[in-house]
Parts: C-alpha cells; sequence; structure tokens
C-alpha cells in the first residue's frame, strides 16, 4: 500500500517529537536522526515494535506526555506475565469515541438505536469503547457487561434492543438461549457487531439466522486504542479502516519483509494521531491481508480482509503448519458438523496426536461424521487425526474469546 502524503507527514512529525524528549522511542530508536526519515521506503527501515517491548515499558514506560496530560489508563489483558499498561490523553479518548461512532455508521446504526454492550468494562478496552461510540453517535447504551445471560435476556425484550455487541462465543451463546426459551418473537434485534475474534463462517450464519440480524466485524486492540479502529459494512467483504488514525502494514511474519499488496500477513500498525503512547511499526499478530479495490458501499475507506487467525495460533502437528481458520473452512463444507469445537495435540509414544472434538447437528450418525471429518482433514490438510463427534452444547462456551486449541506437548 503506498503511503500517503499526509500520513508520511504526520509519522514524520510524531518521530521528530519522540525523538526530541526522553522516553520510549529515543531509546528504542537510537542512533537514527529522524530527520533521515524522507520517504516510505526509508519508514520501512524502522525497526518494529513488540508487544514484549511495551511489557518491558511497565508500568508506564510507553508514556510520551507528561502526567497531567493523561486522563485514563487501559491494560491490555495479557495471558501470561506482566501486562502491558496504554495511557490515553482526552484527545486519544475523544479520537477513539469519533472512531467508534464512525464504525457504528458504517453498520447503520443510528440514534434511534439501542446498543446493548455485552463485552467486559474495567482495564478491559471493550465495554467502554462501545459505549462512548454509542453515546457519541446519540444512541442508547445499555451497559450490561458479561455474564447474567438471564438478566440479559430480559433487558433485550423489555427495552427492544436494537444492536447486540458481543464476542462471537457470548452471541452464540444467547442465540441457543433465546431459540431454547422460544423467545426470538419478544426480541428486536435487527444488528450484532462481533469483536474483532477470528470466527468462522459457518459460526457466522448461525448467528445471524438465529438471531434474525445482519453481523458486522469490528477490529481493534487495547495497545492502538481498543476495538474501533476497523469495521466491516454491509458488504461483508472484509473491514474498512481508519486510515486518518493508522498506517497499515503487511509482513510476512517469519522475514518481516512487506508482502506483496493482496497476500496474507501479519498487520503492523503505526498510530499517526495517538498522543499518550504512540505506536511505531507495532507488530500485531494478526493474520489478514490487503484487499484491493473499491468497496461497493463507496466508502473511501481502506480494507484488510477478516481476521484469518494469529501468528501464534498456528501450531504445527506432524510437521505441518495448522491455522483455526482451515479448521473452521474445512467444518463449514461438512453437513451434520457445526461450528463449534475443540483440538487436543497430544505426543504419545514419540508420535503427535491430533484429536478433533466436534459438536454433531441432532440426528446425524456420528460414527460416519466423524469418518467424513478424518478423511476430508488428511485430504485437505495433510494429516491423519482422531475425530470425535460429541452432541450440541457438551463443548463449553466462553464469554471470553474462545480458546479452540489445546496443545498438551510442552
Ligand atoms: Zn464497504
Amino acid at each position: 500500500m503506498k503511503m500517503k502524503e499526509e500520513q508520511f507527514r504526520l509519522i514524520q512529525a510524531q518521530l521528530k517529537k519522540l525523538m526530541s524528549q526522553d522516553g520510549f522511542y529515543r531509546k528504542k530508536f537510537e542512533g537514527i536522526n529522524p530527520d533521515s526519515i524522507q520517504s516510505q521506503e526509508d519508514f520501512e527501515q524502522l525497526p518494529f515494535t513488540w508487544k514484549g517491548d511495551l511489557r518491558d515499558a511497565y508500568p508506564l514506560g510507553l508514556q510520551a506526555v507528561p502526567n497531567e496530560q493523561i486522563v485514563r489508563i487501559h491494560s491490555s489483558s495479557g495471558t501470561t506475565g506482566t501486562p502491558v499498561i496504554i495511557p490515553y490523553t482526552r484527545k486519544d479518548v475523544s479520537d477513539w469515541a469519533l472512531m467508534f461512532k464512525r464504525c457504528y455508521e458504517m453498520a447503520g446504526v443510528t440514534a434511534a438505536d439501542r446498543i446493548q454492550i455485552t463485552p467486559g468494562y474495567g482495564l478491559w478496552t471493550a465495554g467502554i469503547g462501545f459505549q462512548a461510540g454509542a453515546e457519541l453517535l446519540g444512541a442508547m447504551a445499555i451497559p450490561m457487561g458479561p455474564g447474567n445471560t438471564d438478566k440479559q435476556l430480559r433487558m433485550m425484550m423489555d427495552l427492544k434492543t436494537t444492536v447486540l455487541t458481543a464476542t462471537s462465543s457470548y452471541a452464540l451463546l444467547l442465540a441457543e438461549e433465546i431459540a431454547r426459551r422460544g423467545i426470538i418473537d419478544q426480541i428486536h434485534l435487527t444488528k450484532g457487531i462481533i469483536g474483532s475474534e477470528r470466527w468462522g463462517e459457518k459460526m457466522r450464519r448461525r448467528i445471524a439466522a438465529e438471531l434474525g440480524v445482519q453481523l458486522y466485524d469490528i477490529y481493534g486492540l487495547t495497545e492502538v486504542y481498543g476495538p474501533g479502529i476497523g469495521m466491516s459494512c454491509e458488504y461483508e467483504c472484509g473491514m474498512h479502516y481508519w486510515d486518518d488514525y493508522i498506517y497499515c502494514e503487511i509482513i510476512d511474519p517469519k522475514t518481516g519483509k512487506l508482502v506483496p499488496d493482496g497476500q496474507i500477513g501479519e498487520l503492523v500498525i503505526t498510530t499517526l494521531r495517538k498522543e499518550g503512547a504512540p505506536l511505531i511499526r507495532y507488530r500485531t499478530h494478526d493474520l489478514t491481508r490487503f484487499l484491493p479495490g473499491d468497496c461497493k458501499c463507496g466508502s473511501p475507506y481502506p480494507r484488510i480482509d477478516t481476521l484469518i487467525g494469529r501468528t501464534d495460533d498456528m501450531t504445527k502437528v506432524k510437521g505441518v503448519n495448522i491455522f483455526p481458520s482451515q479448521i473452521d473452512e474445512l467444518l463449514r463444507d461438512i453437513p451434520g458438523a457445526s461450528s463449534e469445537y475443540q483440538v487436543m495435540i497430544d505426543h504419545l509414544n514419540g508420535k503427535d496426536l491430533m484429536t478433533l472434538f466436534v459438536e454433531a447437528e441432532p440426528g446425524v450418525d456420528r460414527q460416519a461424521l466423524g469418518a467424513t471429518i478424518g478423511m476430508t482433514f488428511k485430504m485437505k490438510i495433510g494429516i491423519s487425526i482422531s475425530v470425535k463427534p460429541v452432541a450440541i452444547g457438551e463443548l463449553p462456551r466462553s464469554e471470553k474469546k474462545s480458546t479452540r486449541i489445546f496443545d498438551n506437548r510442552y
């Protein structure tokens, strides 16, 4: 992707500012003269920023403005080790709300809508981002946070919620619960906005069908504001991202070199206007690609594809790289298999052993289904696995991002 002149100007100004003051980037970019960055090619020589760098800066080493200008912090939900703390200025907070408002508008949400917010509040950026955007738009926010399904459904019915915001697994849980209780005629949802974890087409179709809504993907990460920096439109062809706030690159995660436009790689983000904790060439670990050409919706904002996976989701079994998205795709095309699955990987008697647990639709011959999936897996992905079909609802649903692959080898 060609860097726009305005983007380059913002990056150059940001680099100059960061290098002129003590702090994270002056240390990280020691020896680099910001005046020597005169082109996109020069910029592409700058080193990447890694999540580990951010962890090392704990607690407030990333802060790039005086204390008085910081109005809030958020923290990324790291599963292990030291958290990452991101400080926000007043302008960061309002820029984020503005981007979030754009996301709602991209989904056709208006001030007349009632938005039920089920992602968590607190240190995590999710809930409060959805809320600030909704309020800026003028819609009615219903700040539920996660959990308490009874209360969620009651509010959804009594307040006539029109927009549900959730993780895909929680949306699925609510959809199943609505079907089980037979209350779909009391639900007024028209749209679902689903957080940016990678989720399969089959799950998407199920949630959309059971809730009777159109679904939208929203993208973001705590290190770069939070959710709200990108959003799918009604044509469901990737996600538009706000290129006046972020500059995106796609690189080969192994070599760090840019991949040709259209090829899958790791998304790298540079913030253009962030004050509290600007980031230069931040490696997101999200796998996606640029989608070329104009979108049918007419939006001038460029697009990245729906997330394909995480660079660290990639698992090697019997010498073959496996992404969860490949399994989603494979199951999508097999009648009788649901979208819910879990993978266990073990090492027994000197050999990798992969077991795929998958929920079978009611009435399906599970033995035959297992055989079909096993055969297809061998054909498409190239390794033999053991398949264990189970009943719908037997695999755990979570309100957080779903973990599907459990590697017990190490
Ligand atoms: Zn579009």
